[in-house]
């Protein structure tokens, strides 16, 4: 390489002496990075979601090749963000692909170091039976002073902030009808 084509080459003159000022296109481009292609130019769909870090629900794009999602990025439509995510929420993709994400149900028995693999199905027939349990042994028919109270004060209720309106009606009508009397959401407190 000569010493003119070296000089052309160089990121720092072509941003000094290009229509590059700012370094941000195609003076910095080299032969290698121009034929770089993004992954979102090979998706075959974009599904619109929320970030589920945190309660100010920005908006995301999650980009999906072959059933797969292959980059997240903030949604522009997103009055709530305009496009803008986090330092947290733009690596949420690493929560739906990375190796540290959790596929089958863990549980921790009481005194016990060690996780074990549950079914599903077996997770969810000890949390029914939990919730039966806690309910009758904390019903309360009425009050120290006597009045007729009929509610359970052995659970409460604290959601989440991303949890959306519908989902929040339901967890209040479920716990409501339980008998439940504690139920808040995270997001209000
Ligand atoms: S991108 Fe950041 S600020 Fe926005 S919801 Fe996610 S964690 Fe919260």
């Amino acid at each position: 390489m000569g010493v003119r084509t070296w000089i052309d080459s160089w990121p720092v003159y072509r941003q000094l002496k290009g229509n590059d000022p700012l370094g941000r296109g195609a003076a910095v481009k080299s032969p290698l990075s121009s034929e770089r292609k993004a992954r979102l130019d090979t998706a075959d769909r974009v599904v619109k979601s929320i970030c589920p870090y945190c309660a100010v629900g920005c908006g995301q794009d999650v980009y999906v090749q072959d059933g797969k999602v292959t980059q997240i990025e903030g949604d522009p439509d997103s009055p709530v963000s305009r496009g803008r995510l986090c330092p947290k929420g733009s690596a949420s993709l690493q929560l739906t692909t990375g190796s540290a994400r959790e596929h089958q149900v863990l549980y921790r028995r009481p005194n016990s170091t060690e996780w074990e693999h549950l079914e599903l199905d077996t997770a969810m027939d000890m949390i029914a039976d939990r919730v039966v349990k806690a309910r009758r042994e904390g019903w309360e028919w009425e009050d120290i002073h006597g009045a007729r109270t009929r509610r359970t004060m052995g659970f409460a209720s604290l959601g989440g902030a991303t949890l959306d309106n519908e989902e929040n009606y339901l967890i209040k009508k479920l716990f409501t009808a339980l008998g439940a009397v504690q139920i808040e959401n995270q997001a209000r407190v």
